[in-house]
């Protein structure tokens, strides 16, 4: 959450800086701010609302300056206007900061800054540090001191870009908790949240570390530790092309993710799969395959749309490897004090790799002796590094703030990571070729579901105005179903919930009537007998009846009201189809809303606060 961009060089910086901050945008938009050093002092410029609010205002290209910073925001302590927004300076206003994060003791110290004469602008605990780092730098006379001794007192989390017209030559960025990273130009250099800010100018990367701070020179950067210890960095090539992060034709981020679900697909099993011997080669796991093979127990920690990946991965998992397999929340699981024991194997998914409660998770996990596997999108990310190792999702960028190709992504790359677990156990090399072979269908079968989107559309239509919606599905589905209510939730605004289609009768059938659309996910399984009797009670009722449903299913049109049919597939592949029509119907009852589909209401990408 919330995009920053620090420059120093000789390009007039704001409007690189704005620029760095549109595409950061999908870690916040409830603010945007920029500050740069002119020879009259600190110029800074700020407002609620998305970056193009502020450009409105603001003529962004006459703001002279080769050093500054920007900032986009996701509110943690204050409302989204004006005054909240970063960057925030210290009393005299000769110090700018910017903050990703919470301060938790924010409010202790403002105290002591209180007593001691100091007055706020605004309600955030992120100007109480700048307000914190301008005292401490009146008797230390020293930018780096100042920001060092004020960390030192910090507790909570931070990644914190700092400038100041005492030291105009330098800006200094600190990490804890929240990404950050440098852009390596030639004489010049850049630190953002995310390489997305950065590529436009430089390939060249440095991930700062957690505790380690930057001093930012024209002809140069140091990194050491807050503590002041100096340490090494390596510098790293960005991952992806410019193109991944632009909308290339679509009318949102979140539609071209859904189209480039084919690709994406096929992407995560490339290089891995082996349909002649149904066999699976990861090569990010090598250092663990020991522990794997021996492991008692797996934990899968993960949140939203990557716990319900999680979930199929569970029922994956124990069919094809069987062993037990728990699904927790990251944010539950790290304040529960669990019991670990080193046998056990802790899996951790998530797209950004920068998940607060997950990264929290695996620490807690590492700490009790687990080996702990990552399994994210973002290459280089914070979970990539502090995992035993690791699966990518190859994906690409995400940039929609609802997860779709990510989640699609996670399933391929859980069912090989069972597959492979499956194959050290009981499942023969024909089984595993089956899989394999239908796994490799599945980028051709989501391209035929993107052809034939009309019918979605029109369900969308009719169910735009509706306030409550059910999702349900069986076994490999129920996950698919918690998955489809999430995505209408997150960007259309309705109030959907998923559920297990068989406990619908131990409460929320008291919701259905004739107003109530419910969404079956009904393919062709074991249980396709049962789903049916819960589709009649639902009509029994005169809830209206949505199903997805395999496209040789001839049944189902006769019971359902609307049926959107998608290519037949093995049981536990199912939830990959089914959730590219569920993701369609959101996206298209969202656009019949009206609704921002890529900056949903309230939400933001990369999740980096608890
Ligand atoms: N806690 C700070 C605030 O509410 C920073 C939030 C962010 O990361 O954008 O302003």
């Amino acid at each position: 959450m919330c995009g920053i961009v620090g420059y120093i060089g000789t390009q007039t910086a704001a409007p690189l800086i704005v620029s760095g901050l549109k595409r950061l945008e999908y870690r916040g938009y409830d603010s945007a701010g920029v500050c740069v050093l002119s020879k009259d002092g600190l110029r800074i410029e700020k407002r609620a609302g998305r970056v193009k609010d502020l450009e409105s205002i603001v003529d962004i290209p006459s703001i002279a300056g080769n050093v500054g910073v920007g900032h986009t925001r996701w509110a943690t302590h204050g409302v989204p206007n004006d005054a909240n927004a970063h960057p925030h300076t210290d009393q005299d206003g000769n110090i700018a900061l910017v903050h990703n994060g919470i301060i938790e003791n924010y409010l202790t110290i403002k105290k002591k800054l209180e007593s001691a004469g100091y007055t706020f602008r605004s309600d955030t605990d992120s100007e109480v540090l700048a307000v914190f780092i301008g005292m401490l730098y009146k008797t230390l006379g020293n930018l780096e001191a100042a920001v060092r001794t004020a960390l030192a007192e910090v507790e909570g989390t931070f990644g914190i870009v700092v400038l100041s017209v005492h030291e105009p030559d330098m800006i200094i960025a600190a990490r804890r908790g929240s990404p950050l990273i440098l852009g390596i130009g030639d004489g010049e250099y850049l630190v953002a949240s995310d390489a997305s800010a950065v590529i436009a100018h430089t390939r060249q990367v440095v991930y700062l570390q957690e505790n380690e701070m930057a001093i930012l020179t024209r002809s140069g950067f140091s990194t050491k530790t807050i503590e002041n210890v100096d340490t090494r960095s390596v510098v790293e090539e960005i991952a992806f092309e410019l193109e991944q992060i632009e909308r290339g034709g679509f009318d949102h981020f979140m539609l071209k993710e859904i189209y480039e679900q084919p690709i994406t697909f096929r992407d995560g099993f490339r290089g891995r799969l082996n349909a002649e011997e149904g066999s699976v080669r990861l090569g990010g796991l090598a250092p663990v395959a020991d522990k794997l093979r021996q492991a008692k127990r797996i934990i899968i920690t993960a949140c939203g749309t990557s716990w319900h990946a999680g979930l199929v991965g569970e029922y994956l998992i124990e069919q094809l490897a069987r062993i037990p397999v728990e699904v927790e929340y990251a944010s539950e699981f790290r304040y529960r004090n669990p019991i670990i024991n080193q046998d056990d194997v802790v899996i951790a998914i998530s797209q950004s790799g920068e998940t607060a409660d997950t990264l929290a998770a695996i620490r807690e996990a590492k700490l009790k002796g687990a080996t702990v596997i990552g399994m994210v999108n973002v290459v280089g990310s914070t979970i990539a590094r502090e995992t035993d190792a690791g699966v990518y999702l190859h994906a690409g960028p995400e940039i929609g703030v609802a997860s779709t190709k990510a989640f699609t992504s996670q399933l391929c790359v859980l069912t090989q990571f069972a597959l492979f677990l499956g194959r050290m156990k009981a499942v023969s090399a024909q089984q595993g070729k089956e899989l394999a072979d239908a796994l490799e269908q599945i980028p051709e079968q989501i391209t035929r579901i993107l052809d034939n989107v009309e019918p979605i559309k029109a369900i969308a239509h009719e169910y735009a105005q509706v306030s409550n919606f059910l999702y349900l599905g069986r076994g490999y589905n129920f996950p698919a179903a918690l998955e489809g209510a999430l995505k209408l939730k997150e960007i259309s605004y309705i109030h959907a919930e998923g559920y297990p289609a068989a406990e619908m009768k131990h409460g929320p059938i008291a919701l259905i009537d004739e107003n109530m659309p419910v969404v079956f996910i009904a393919p062709k399984d074991e249980i396709y007998d049962k789903i049916i009797s819960n589709i009649e009670e639902v009509r029994a009722r005169n809830g209206r009846v949505i199903a997805i449903a395999d496209d040789d299913d001839e049944h189902i049109p006769r019971v359902a009201n609307h049926v959107i049919h998608v290519p037949r597939t093995i049981p536990m592949l199912t939830p990959i189809l089914a959730s590219i029509p569920l993701q369609l119907l959101a996206y298209y009852i969202a656009l019949e809303r009206g609704c921002n589909v890529d900056m949903p209401r309230n939400l933001a990408k990369s999740v980096t606060v608890e």
